[in-house]
């Protein structure tokens, strides 16, 4: 059994970890990262960075079957394409081992010690490790939780064979004919989408009234349109209720009480993630937590005196780059920093077709408190670039004060505006009003536009609409 020390131990390696410990290890901390699975988690290995693969590989394929018909707008016409999914995954799980070296490279050259195993807490400053050649005892000043979150299992559906979580369906090496998707939120409908592209007959369950219940309606309207197009079918209101033991078809539940089946080679359940709490001794600490989750504070600092936790393991919204964000806070904050959370807004960003892009305040959320404000919504019917780029179904929507003219929110649909969503973080960041984006000059022909003429609408004074 092997003994270190050091002044802070990082558990888990995702963007929130792994970004802690490179920031540590660059402010001279002597760090420690510890991690069960592969350098940078759930994010590079499982999740936002296989997912765009394979959805950036549906979108060429769907490009060209939508040709090979002979039908296309654009005058290209092709053969009949065809996919091989064992070798997109083994493109995809190249880009994947290239990230993981890349935050490898990165933590060593931070001077961060990496120790590869599952941790568990022994008391509150530290761990054992059941590592290759041992178990190795570390005991740190200050220890740092990322361990991340794992899809939730519906009790009826237990992942298996042709069960799968979002990690199951990356890895398929064929399309499936048959896809019943169980959730139409982030993981549902951007694998479900990629999927239907890719030729499977896919069928979307889900349990709120509408897809993507965590937007608002308007901005969804695009998605719903393209599913239908793109011959997805949607089952709203209704739960999964388990798998025929004859057919193996999904079994689902209207609210109203009808029951059906679903025929499906695979099913994806995608119903949510849950904090990794479980089975590390993380118990044995008796640290504060909402629900399931840990509570910290806006320096993520736990109820235990230097134990933090940043990332999945505290909630919503479980996304990479709040972790991310978290992570370096973290460490400034150890390194003596003054810090805390002043983040003005958190960026979402949905990878469907078309992408929806939210930052800040929706229209009802502004509104809420009886406040205020000004709406502008420009269409991409009226963008020379989307027209171009065939992606004409979409607006870009800012919400401001209507007193101070102070941007609360923007929100987009529309292909390929997942880039758009730094525009909109920096203006919700430096307190953009409408006159400052109204101003400025966005290039032309660009979707960006779109965002200039939004304020200038807002404004009462569009050019282009
Ligand atoms: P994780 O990335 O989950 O990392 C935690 C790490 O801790 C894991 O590597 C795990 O092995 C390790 N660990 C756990 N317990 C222990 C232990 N006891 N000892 C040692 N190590 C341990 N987010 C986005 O922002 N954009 C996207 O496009 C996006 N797409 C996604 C697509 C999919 C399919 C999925 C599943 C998620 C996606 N997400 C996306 C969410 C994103 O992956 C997470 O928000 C992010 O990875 C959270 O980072 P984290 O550091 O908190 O935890
Ligand atoms: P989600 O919360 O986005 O969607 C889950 C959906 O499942 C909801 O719409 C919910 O109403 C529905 N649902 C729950 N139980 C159900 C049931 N029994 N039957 C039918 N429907 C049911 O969860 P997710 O798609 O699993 O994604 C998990 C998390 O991963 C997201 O919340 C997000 O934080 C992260 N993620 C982010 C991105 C991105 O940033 N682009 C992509 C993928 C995942």
């Amino acid at each position: 059994m092997k003994e270190i020390s050091c002044k802070v131990l990082v558990i888990g390696a995702g963007p929130g970890g792994y970004v802690c410990a490179i920031r540590a290890g660059q402010l001279g901390i002597d760090t420690v990262i510890v991690e069960a699975a592969r350098p940078g988690g759930t994010c590079l290995t499982v999740g936002c960075i296989p997912s765009k693969a394979l959805i950036h590989a549906a979108e060429q394929f769907e490009a060209m079957r939508g040709a090979a018909g002979g039908h296309s707008a654009l005058g290209i016409s092709v053969v009949e394409p065809s996919i091989d999914l064992s070798r997109t995954v083994a493109w995809k799980d190249g880009i994947v081992g290239r990230l993981t070296t890349g935050v490898s490279g990165l933590l060593k050259k931070a001077n961060v010690k990496f120790i590869q195993g599952r941790a568990r807490f022994r008391d509150g400053k530290t761990v054992e490790v059941a590592t290759e050649t041992g178990l190795q005892i570390v005991r740190a000043e200050t220890v740092v939780i990322a361990t991340g979150s794992l899809p939730v299992e519906l009790s009826d559906l237990p992942f298996g064979e042709t069960v799968l979580s979002s990690t199951g369906a990356l890895a398929l090496e064929s399309v499936p004919e048959t896809l019943a998707v169980v959730g139409a939120g982030y993981i549902g409908l951007e694998l479900g989408i990629a999927f239907a592209k890719l030729g499977s007959t896919v069928t979307v369950v889900e349990a709120a009234d509408r897809i993507l219940p965590l937007y608002d309606a308007e901005l969804t309207r695009p998605v719903a349109r393209r599913l239908a197009a793109l011959g997805i079918r949607t089952v709203l209101g209704a739960k999964a209720k388990g798998r025929s033991s004859g057919t193996g078809a999904l079994i689902v539940e209207a609210a109203e009480g009808g029951r059906r089946e679903i025929d499906a080679a695979r099913i994806l359940v995608a119903v949510g993630r849950k904090p990794a709490v479980d089975g590390w001794g993380l118990e044995e600490l008796d640290l504060d937590r909402a629900g399931p989750l840990i509570r910290v504070d806006d320096q993520c600092r736990t109820s235990m005196r230097g134990v933090f936790a940043i990332g999945d393991v505290t909630g919503e919204p479980m996304l990479a780059h709040r972790a991310m964000a978290q992570g370096e806070m973290v460490a400034e904050i150890v390194a003596g920093r003054r810090r805390n959370w002043d983040k003005r807004a958190i960026p979402a960003v949905c990878f469907t077709d078309p992408e929806i892009v939210s930052v800040g305040l929706s229209v009802e959320e502004a509104k809420a408190g009886g406040r205020e404000v000004k709406v502008g919504l420009f269409p991409f019917s009226a963008n020379g670039r989307a027209m171009t780029k065939q992606g004409e179904d979409g607006f870009v929507r800012v919400v401001a004060r209507a007193d101070n003219h102070l941007v609360l929110g923007i929100q987009a649909v529309g292909q390929g505006i997942s880039e758009l969503s730094a525009a909109f973080g920096l203006a919700l960041e430096m307190g953009a009003r409408l006159e400052d984006i109204a101003g400025t000059i966005h290039a032309h022909p660009t979707q960006g536009e779109a965002l200039q003429e939004a304020a200038m609408k807002a404004l009462g004074q569009a050019l282009h609409a």
